[in-house]
């Protein structure tokens, strides 16, 4: 049998299986028509990105499902991949050539485009790298990227059907735009945030007879595009406006007063201006009432002819001059100090317009009913269900979905405009004559295409649609899909959405959305504030195993995760417990032969640990199955350290000894031991194939082995009890040993008291294995009559003492004891007087007056704890 090292190396063992199972093709399905099926696609991370804890977390949980279902007999895929991200990437290879003093249009776009997959192919692949150190099964023979040529062909597809079905189309929209990145952006890529700012209250007068209209505006220099007035119709203080016409102030043009049920009677004066080029409400308003759209700003954030003698300002100088010019010629009413909610690009932080553009759009209404239907009606299932609800609310107010982006790094849109006849034509090939006329004048599209335009595709183009696969028959639609709740509608939305559509089924049966990780005080985890947790550092440091049970340990449905380094180094302790007890069985199977359990003959304790790990297995898969990670680790965590090394180990020992005895017992060992290495595969992979290959075992490797069943091992609640109890006896035994300060290498006697015949008879019968593990010098058991002079514990069916006499020397004891209590009376003090300090709690930082309340805590404990024990010395001596 081979001998374990005495510590642990976990660098050169992780290396080493994750090699073993790559090269033996694991990671791969077996496509074996009669096994069912289990399948994930990754969330694919971005080419720009390195491994982050939320990435660790995420594809552990991951890891951790392919793992278990994979050894429970499923033929499993998981496909990883990753995105090409838009904006990121082309960001990051801007930034490269700002660096060399050059632009991309410098370049051009085909230069520039080669120098992006250039990029790509030099540090795309990181984070694959780095997802491998962490443990991930995926299949990499499977490995995608979103523009790799069969997903552009799906994008493509897709783009090509969705028009010809009219649910792609062209339009003038509204959008957010930011100046600086020349592009349409998101909803969730604007930043909103507080901003001191004003509120202009402009005259509007009438264009007729005398009288004016005041309306307010934070954004003063946006009335050269105003179109209209707008009051709500019930408001009684304009009633005999509507429908007169105001003159614009400085531009002079006459607009329209309308009344609109959109408008707010209790903002500024009641009155508002129409801004529809400029303002996402107003571009709805002047949809109702057919009003025209005057752009007065570019993309480049300079105002346009439209805005007359302000033409080619900047937008905030020609703020500055509207507001002067206001003032000058007496439309300035008043300003006032108001807080405005202003939208910053996620990218660079500039301040974000909403801006008239030509964009694509994608119709989503009809596509977004099928999607709600599916999680309504329970094709689709969230876990926790409570995002149930966010998602049909988003799925309510869906607007289309604009998909337009321009930039140069995505997918080209597949659209080419016809200089003579001026048709537009979308086409899977690339066009070189215009269909309509047969002009060789045609040009493509410049836009690209949405980064999610193409992850909406990611369950089904990867297992190679538009083909009819194998793979797509076999793993599509895929088993889960494990998400943060941040892209629960840019993501998990639209795929359901296209798969739906596309696929005519859902892209996935689950979607189980985890929390966020924060540091250890709950806040979020941030370069400037300098608190983040770097998986890539921690695997380096505690191995990948300690890293992957700390997350899966802390990942609570529900609950943001509270991560700190200690928590992963006391999870690295549990890696070298396990060592630890797995060499300790070894040491033990010197001699081993492999035999039957001769099951009625076991002791106790035997039948109790395959008792306690049958039913560990049940909870664990029960708890798997339940998404509820942390339940399944802490359950393997407690039986592993708590019941079998804690008890078992210590015990096995006693049967050792024995020649029959020793030989069950060693099948025991092993059988828990083997049993719990597999139990733990999912979480801990490489630490648990290290030390299964050095067991006894069949199969050549751990993560083929079968998962654990709880029949495997024989429940028995009756040996579940009797365990209890003797356990019960122990520790009340333990604890007078710490109470009374006795060495725990020292033996002592012990009398137990049960009125109970069968508990007597238990111990009796036991009695070997309570000394072993109390280590009694004698125990002696009786229905009743207490000792004289003994300490004692009451238990609920049996009361247990210590004769002391002989034992400690009382008055030694006493006087170590009041010595004790007079030096933590004095530490506590000098803490409560700084606690009664106001200047101290004033001028001390929060944590500090905690930690100094907790010490204040502590002490009164042990202090209580110093008393309870002179009084019962004290009555001891008398
Ligand atoms: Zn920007
Ligand atoms: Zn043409």
């Amino acid at each position: 049998m081979k001998e374990l090292p005495k510590s642990y190396d976990f660098k050169e063992v992780e290396e080493k299986w994750y090699r073993f199972w790559e090269e033996k093709g694991y990671f791969r399905p077996r496509l074996d028509p009669r096994k069912p099926k289990f399948s994930v696609v990754i969330p694919p991370p971005n080419v720009t990105g390195s491994l982050h804890i939320g990435h660790a977390l995420n594809n552990t949980i991951q890891d951790i499902l392919v793992r278990y279902k994979r050894m429970d007999g499923y033929d499993t895929l998981w496909v990883p991949g990753t995105d090409h991200a838009g904006i990121a990437t082309q960001n990051v290879v801007e930034r490269e050539l700002a660096r060399e003093g050059k632009t991309r249009h410098d370049l051009g776009r085909e230069a520039f485009l080669k120098r992006v997959w250039e990029w790509k192919e030099r540090f795309g692949n990181r984070i694959i790298e780095q997802l491998k150190r962490l443990g991930a099964s995926c299949d990499w023979s499977r490995l995608r990227f979103t523009m790799d040529e069969g997903l552009s062909r799906a994008v493509r597809e897709v783009f090509v059907r969705l028009w010809e079905e009219g649910l792609i189309y062209r339009g003038d929209y509204i959008i957010n735009w930011c100046p600086r990145c020349h592009t349409a952006l998101a909803d969730i890529e604007v930043e909103h945030r507080p901003t001191p700012g004003k509120l202009w209250y402009i005259r509007y007068p009438l264009a007729e007879g005398q009288g004016e209209v005041v309306v307010a505006t934070t954004r003063p220099e946006t009335m050269l595009g105003d179109t209209a007035v707008a009051v709500h119709p019930e408001d009684e203080r304009y009633r005999d406006l509507v429908g007169r016409k105001v003159r614009l102030p400085l531009l002079g043009r006459e607009i329209p007063i309308i009344a609109d049920p959109a408008v707010d009677p209790e903002f500024g004066t009641g009155a508002v201006k129409v801004t529809p080029a400029h303002d996402f409400a107003d571009f709805e308003m002047a949809e109702r009432h057919g009003l025209p759209r005057v752009k007065i700003m570019d993309e480049d954030g300079k105002m346009t002819p439209e805005a007359g003698p302000y033409a080619g300002l900047e937008r905030f100088e020609a703020r500055k001059r509207v507001v002067a010019d206001l003032e000058a010629q007496g439309f300035l009413a008043r300003v006032e100090d108001y807080e405005v909610m202003l939208g910053h690009c996620y990218r660079c932080d500039c301040v974000v317009e909403p801006l008239l553009s030509k964009q694509w759009f994608v119709r989503t209404k009809p596509l977004a009913q099928p999607a709600t239907a599916a999680v309504e009606n329970g094709f689709i299932r969230l876990v926790p269900e409570n995002w149930n609800n966010l998602y049909f609310d988003w799925m309510h107010r869906i607007r289309d979905w604009c998909i337009s982006r321009q930039i140069w790094w995505g997918h080209r849109i597949p659209a080419w405009t016809c200089e003579d006849c001026g048709k537009t034509s979308v086409a899977r090939e690339d066009l070189e004559v215009c269909p309509e006329c047969g002009s060789r004048r045609i040009r493509q599209e410049e836009d690209v295409l949405d980064t999610w335009f193409s992850s909406a595709l990611w369950p089904f183009s990867t297992l190679g649609w538009p083909e009819k696969t194998e793979d797509l028959r076999a793993f599509y639609p895929t088993s889960v899909l494990v998400t943060s709740f941040d892209i629960l509608f840019f993501w998990v939305a639209r795929m359901i959405m296209m798969g739906i559509h596309f696929m005519g089924n859902i892209p996935f049966r689950t979607v189980y959305i985890h929390a966020l990780v924060r540091d250890e005080k709950g806040q979020k985890m941030s370069k400037s504030r300098g608190n983040v947790i770097d998986p890539v550092v921690m695997i380096e440091k505690y191995g990948a195993d300690a890293l992957r049970f700390t997350l899966a340990a802390l990942a609570a449905q529900g609950r943001d995760i509270k991560l700190s380094e200690a928590r992963i180094e006391g999870y690295k302790h549990f890696v070298n417990k396990i060592w630890n007890a797995i060499r300790f069985v070894l040491l033990n199977l010197k001699d081993f032969r492999p035999r039957e359990l001769p099951l009625e003959e076991l002791p106790l304790v035997s039948r109790w640990i395959l008792s306690r790990l049958s039913y560990t297995v049940e909870r664990v898969r029960d708890r798997l199955e339940a998404y509820e990670f942390d339940q399944a680790a802490l359950a393997i965590y407690h039986f592993f350290w708590h019941e079998f090394c804690d008890w078992y180990i210590e015990a096995a020992k006693l049967y050792l000894r024995g020649e029959e005895a020793r030989k069950a017992t060693q099948e025991v060992l092993l059988r828990v031991a083997e049993a719990s290495l597999r139990l733990l595969h999912p979480f801990m992979p490489f630490v648990t194939e290290e030390l299964w290959q050095a067991l006894p075992h069949e199969g050549e490797s751990i993560m083929l082995a079968p998962y654990p069943r709880a029949e495997e091992f024989p429940q028995d609640p009756e040996a579940e009890e009797k365990m209890s109890f003797l356990m019960e006896i122990v520790v009340a035994l333990r604890n007078i040993r710490a109470d009374y300060n006795l060495h725990p290498t020292r033996e002592i006697p012990a009398v137990v008291l049960s009125e109970k015949k069968a508990w007597r008879d238990l111990l009796q019968a036991e009695a070997p294995l309570v000394k072993l593990l109390a280590r009694l010098s004698e125990l002696e058991v009786r229905e009743a009559g207490r000792p004289e002079a003994a300490a004692s514990v009451v238990l609920s069916e049996a009361e247990v003492f210590v004769p002391l006499s002989g034992l400690v020397d009382m008055a030694q004891e006493l006087s170590r004891l009041y010595k004790e209590k007079e030096k933590t009376e004095k530490e506590l003090s000098r803490v409560e007087t700084r606690l009664n300090n106001p200047q101290f709690l004033a001028k001390a930082p929060s944590e500090v007056v905690e930690k100094e309340k907790a010490r204040a805590r502590e002490l009164q404990e042990k202090l209580q704890r110093i008393q309870e024990n002179i009084r019962r010395f004290e009555a001891l001596k008398s």
